[in-house]
């Protein structure tokens, strides 16, 4: 590729990286991220692991043993009695104990708080306030976490809030975790520790993933009523921890989880799978940002290489592969615990694709067409070569074999002699002006700037051609009148004028005449061809400069022509800077005039 091209090339490589990242960052982006995540957690079948923790659900059931929702406390220190003796490592109680309740109930609960090891409760932010349980639970508990759940799908979850004050609560899994193992919480940012148990998480609250179970083994569970009909249940929460909540339905706390539950999932299961997650470590860890970028670089890179080097379907099939890495990426990230952003790769590597696609098919294109104009203009150059030089050529082989076969007199020697020399001449100059054309309209060559009087030019092109148009006795009259002062390349020009007088001779019937006279228009000189000939009509005018164009009646006059000769003449004229006019009708004759721009007075004096 060329030094352009490339930058180009990479420069829109680099767009489509931006884009990308700018696409993955709105809240389209965000949702398809999202979408992604939960796809991946439901194809992913993680290995299964013991779970540590318990539930111990409240659920409708328990409700209409009891007696409802107004006897909950009751509920709550009911299965804490039952448990109590079993030892559980810790219980976390997943129920809101703020309100006075009554008396004899909350006496109750005390107690079971106060028999049962390491129980933990939790409290809620109400605007930015901690609302606390009540102070005789909190006395007999272990410690006080936090209820809160983030997002309408929870996926993860804040390991603290703080509150006005700075007070600050764990949540409530960690919580139980914390007094279950007996050892204080460190903050290492952006990271917490447990004893020699790190637990990564990412600002801004040390936001931890939740490992949730799999639908089909989910956090074991015993129902109250359960516990209550076979208390011997008890001894499956020996040495667990324990998460004590509402499953009823109607459960207020429920959120949909990354499985897509038919039902939403209770807070207090919720809160065991966090449990489950700390425990076992079993942590999703986000890939950070620098390397997210980077491997969107890379698969950029990657695509923008095979474009560049690989031929058309090898392209593709390597863009398409990176695609497809760029897809699966985050699933083989995730088996290893590690949490890649979907849109972002995904959107680069389909961009760069698509925009490198499209570069090399233009490009390609481009090329093929510049190659055909080539090609083209190559044919064009063979055409001229053959047709126009033939005429030449065959005199100088012809004179020259008659030279050498035959004797014959001196002065008819001398005479093919000059034939042969002028004809040469004639085939040399005739390649010089093609090539020149041909430079000049390629922007290769500087047109000549001499000064020259154009009528004078005229008359000595008129004396070249008038052997032939005798034969026609055609009479050529050049009418007298102001020279018309020129500037630019006068063999070129020189070619034009001939070329002008030929066709008039050509193209008119024997006995004609043909004028030719200049006018001076303002900075402009007008130079005319007119003959009394065939004519065109006007569609014919107009195509009379394309290149092997000859109009119907040109071809039945019987005249040898190519249709190249004013197509280099309207390039000649062109190149400087004047223009050519054609009146003509059928029949009646026609007019060139080259209106061509005046030498300026003063680059006449300078020439003198
Ligand atoms: P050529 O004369 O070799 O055919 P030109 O490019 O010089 O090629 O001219 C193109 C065509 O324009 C001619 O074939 C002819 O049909 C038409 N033409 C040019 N000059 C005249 C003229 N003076 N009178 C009528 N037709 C002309």
């Amino acid at each position: 590729m060329p030094r352009r091209q490339t930058f180009e090339y990479v420069g829109l490589l680099a767009a489509a990286l931006v884009l990308a990242l700018m696409a993955s960052g709105t809240p389209l982006g965000r949702q398809i991220d999202k979408d992604a995540y939960d796809w991946i957690f439901r194809a992913y079948q993680p290995p299964d692991w013991a779970p540590q923790s318990i539930l111990l659900a409240i659920d409708e059931d328990s409700f209409r043993k009891f007696g409802g929702v107004v006897r909950l406390r009751n509920m709550v220190a009911e299965g804490l009695e039952r448990i109590a003796a079993v030892s559980p490592k810790a219980v976390a109680i997943d129920v809101v104990l703020a309100d006075e309740g009554n008396p004899a109930d909350n006496d109750r609960l005390a107690a079971a708080i106060r028999k049962t090891p390491n129980v933990v409760l939790g409290s809620i932010l109400v605007s930015g306030k901690w609302e606390e349980p009540l102070p005789a639970f909190r006395r007999a508990a272990a410690g006080v976490g936090h209820f809160y759940t983030d997002d309408l799908v929870s996926r993860e979850i804040p390991l603290h809030k703080v509150g006005a004050g700075l007070d600050r609560r764990w949540t409530l899994a960690l919580e139980a975790f914390r007094v279950g193992a007996g050892k204080p919480i460190q903050e290492i940012p952006p990271d917490l520790a447990i004893g020699d148990l790190v637990i990564p998480t990412a600002p801004p609250e040390y936001m931890l993933r939740i490992r949730y179970r799999p639908p089909d083994r989910p956090v074991p569970q015993v129902t109250l009523g359960q516990l209550v009909a076979q208390p011997d249940l008890a001894s499956r929460f020996a040495g667990k921890t324990v998460f004590l909540g509402v499953t009823a339905q109607n459960a207020f706390d429920s959120k949909q989880t990354p499985y897509g539950l038919p039902a939403p999932m209770p807070g207090v299961e919720i809160h065991a799978n966090v449990f489950e997650t700390i425990a076992n470590r079993l942590f999703l860890v986000t890939a950070p940002r620098a390397a997210a970028l980077l491997f969107c670089v890379l698969l950029v890179a990657a695509i923008g290489v095979a474009f560049a080097v690989g031929s058309g379907w090898q392209a593709y099939a390597i863009g398409a592969v990176v695609l497809l890495m760029a897809l699966f990426a985050p699933y083989l990230a995730f088996t290893r615990g590690v949490v890649l952003e979907f849109p972002a790769p995904v959107f680069s590597a389909g961009l760069a694709f698509v925009f490198a696609a499209a570069y090399k098919h233009f490009v390609v294109r481009k090329r093929m067409f510049t190659a055909e104009g080539d090609k083209s203009r190559y044919q064009q150059a063979m055409h001229f070569v053959t047709h126009e030089m033939r005429t030449p050529l065959t005199a100088i082989q012809g004179s020259s074999e008659l030279i050498g076969r035959y004797a014959m007199t001196e002065e008819k020697r001398k005479q093919m002699a000059q034939l042969i020399n002028s004809e040469s001449k004639r085939l040399g100059k005739m390649i010089e002006i093609f090539l020149s054309v041909e430079r000049l309209s390629a922007g290769q060559l500087e047109l000549k700037k001499e000064q020259f009087g154009g009528m004078e030019l005229m008359t000595a092109c008129v004396d070249r051609v008038r052997p032939l148009a005798e034969r026609k006795q055609i009479g050529i009259h050049v009418e007298p009148g102001p020279d018309a002062p020129l500037v630019g390349d006068r063999e070129l020009m020189e070619y034009a004028f001939y070329n002008l007088l030929t066709n008039a001779v050509k193209y008119s019937p024997p006995s004609t005449e043909v004028a030719v006279f200049a006018q001076r228009d303002g900075e402009r000189v007008r130079i005319s061809v007119k003959d009394q000939g065939i004519g065109m009509d006007q569609k014919e005018v107009r195509k009379i400069f394309q290149k092997f164009y000859r109009t119907k009646k040109a071809e039945e006059s019987g005249e040898v022509g190519t249709g190249i000769g004013l197509s280099i003449v309207e390039q000649i004229i062109t190149q400087h800077g004047g223009s050519i006019e054609v009146t003509s009708s059928p029949g009646h004759g026609s007019c060139f005039t080259l209106v061509l721009p005046a030498q300026k007075v003063n680059s006449m004096v300078e020439s003198n």
